[in-house]
């Protein structure tokens, strides 16, 4: 039989994935359950938004590889902290950049660029270097089946389209901006379908993660059913 010792038993740091479709909840969830256990928080759809971003506004080819891996070379995505919003926010080569990748417009090509095989590799070797002391919460489409396939905790996330949509209109318009319900349904069919039938990558949930509908639940619910499966995790013994 075997007993694990004391050491063993100690509260170690972990990583946890959350994975899903787009606007069930991930990053709110995610902060959330960071700040409780005073883990960072990395948000890697900012990242591949903020590549897009970079893309359209120097007119970068999608279809041009020379040309994607000299955009890449020019590009630098940081986080830091806004104390007045308590948020992290989004930079790209030192100018913020959080209120633009959220627009529709960028919205409308991110999963066209996220599938390039180049702009992946970029940002999975970054997030790979993030995450390398654990004690990271990371939200996004591959993290618990390509970026940290080891991660102790993977969730994945799903909610009814339909739900997932009216949610998404509420926080665009909590940021003053008024989109159509039918634009964002769209929008998030249409991201939902590119990011699961990539060739690189795709969005599928990983065999060992846990399933959660987010569709009829509070965010008090979903930050609290992770928290609970992470806190075990923090406590299992290190094999
Ligand atoms: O999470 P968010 O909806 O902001 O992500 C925007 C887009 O970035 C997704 O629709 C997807 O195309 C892409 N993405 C990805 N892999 C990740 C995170 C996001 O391909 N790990």
């Amino acid at each position: 039989m075997f007993f694990p010792d004391e050491d063993d038993m100690a509260i170690h740091k972990i990583i946890i994935a959350i994975d899903g479709y787009s606007s069930c909840g991930k990053s709110t969830t995610a902060k959330l359950v960071a700040a409780k256990l005073g883990y960072g928080y990395i948000d890697t759809g900012a990242m591949y938004r903020t590549v897009t971003l970079y893309f359209l506004e120097n007119n970068i080819s999608f279809t041009n590889p020379k040309e994607i891996e000299k955009a890449l070379h020019n590009i630098t995505i940081s986080f830091h902290h806004n104390p007045k919003t308590d948020e992290n926010e989004t930079f790209l080569n030192g100018v913020n950049v959080e209120k633009e990748i959220r627009k529709m417009y960028v919205s409308n090509q991110v999963s066209e660029v996220s599938a390039i095989a180049e702009v992946r590799h970029a940002m999975v070797a970054q997030q790979q270097r993030m995450g390398k002391r654990k004690g990271i919460v990371m939200d996004g489409r591959d993290i618990g089946t390509h970026v940290f396939p080891n991660a102790e905790l993977k969730i994945f996330m799903t909610a009814d389209v339909n739900l997932r949509a009216f949610r998404r209109q509420q926080e665009l318009l909590a940021k003053k901006q008024l989109v159509n319900l039918e634009e964002i349904l769209q929008n998030l069919q249409h991201r939902d379908q590119i990011d699961t039938t990539r060739k690189e990558s795709p969005l599928i949930q990983a065999p060992d993660s846990f399933l959660i509908d987010t569709s009829y639940m509070t965010v008090d619910e979903q930050v609290d059913i992770v928290v609970g499966m992470a806190q075990t995790q923090m406590l299992a013994p290190v094999m």
